[in-house]
């Protein structure tokens, strides 16, 4: 039996990625994957034929579509909240609307996934959002509006895991600094600049975070 073999999980943003990343390390382990996306279908529908999992198109701005996906896999045993996106710019000239459909993707949205998969899910689940080294650090102009979602992941996450952690479910943030996605490539103008902050001067690769991300499925300890 493989490792995960039986596990229901589902993947908020699965097509490209980190979110990607997360459905082959999960797939491959004998998982039951299901994953979400808005844009990429071809990306969606070559993953979903490479891995087994089931592609569903669901944009994580709207609310009831998401409760809907959500609540419609079931007990999930595993909710990854990884879909999120990166406005950059001058704050006095960025579009509001542009900022407030980040934020509903970036925050309203993994509060309100997490919630609905809590209400079947079993003890001893795991919710996990994907934040980011920019909930704690902001060291260069025009990304306050990002750093807003991912500090507000953090709050949210101290919270859920006081609601939920009776039932052994625990509900955790991890921050990446730099991976190498289409979001941050490791070859893009901000590079060299984010290197200048990091004390091993490289991004990471996908993979390696979806490994971090398997760490708290991986262990489960029985009350
Ligand atoms: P990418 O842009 O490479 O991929 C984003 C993924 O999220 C895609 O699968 C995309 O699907 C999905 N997605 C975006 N918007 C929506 C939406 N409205 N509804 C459903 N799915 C959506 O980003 P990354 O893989 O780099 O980032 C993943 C997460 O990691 C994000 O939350 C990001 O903030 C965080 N992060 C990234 C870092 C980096 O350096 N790359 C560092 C730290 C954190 P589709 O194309 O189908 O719409």
């Amino acid at each position: 039996m493989a490792e995960f073999t039986g596990k229901n999980i589902l993947v908020l943003g699965g097509s490209r990625g980190i979110g990607a990343a997360i459905v082959r390390r999960f797939a491959n382990a004998g998982a039951k994957v299901a994953f979400t996306f808005a844009g990429s279908k071809a990306a969606a529908d070559a993953l979903a034929a490479e891995t087994g999992a089931e592609a569903i198109r669901t944009d994580s701005a709207d609310r009831e579509g998401l409760l809907a996906t959500v609540a419609g896999r079931g007990a999930l045993d595993v909710l990854v909240a990884n879909a999120g996106t990166l406005v950059l710019g001058d704050p006095l000239t960025i579009d509001g609307d542009a900022i407030d459909r980040m934020i509903a993707i970036n925050v309203n949205a993994p509060y309100h996934a997490a919630v609905e998969a809590a209400r079947k899910m079993p003890d001893n689940g795991r919710i996990i959002v994907i934040g980011s080294v920019n909930g704690d650090v902001m060291p260069f102009a025009g990304g306050a509006a990002y750093a807003l979602t991912k500090s507000a992941v953090q709050g949210m996450v101290r919270g859920l895991a006081r609601d939920f952690g009776a039932r052994g479910i625990t509900v955790n943030s991890i921050q990446p600094g730099p991976v190498d996605t289409d979001m941050n490539p490791a070859d893009g103008p901000m590079a060299g600049t984010m290197h200048g902050f990091m004390a091993i001067k490289r991004h990471v690769r996908s993979d390696e975070v979806a490994e971090v991300v398997r760490e708290p499925v991986a262990h489960v300890r029985r009350a």
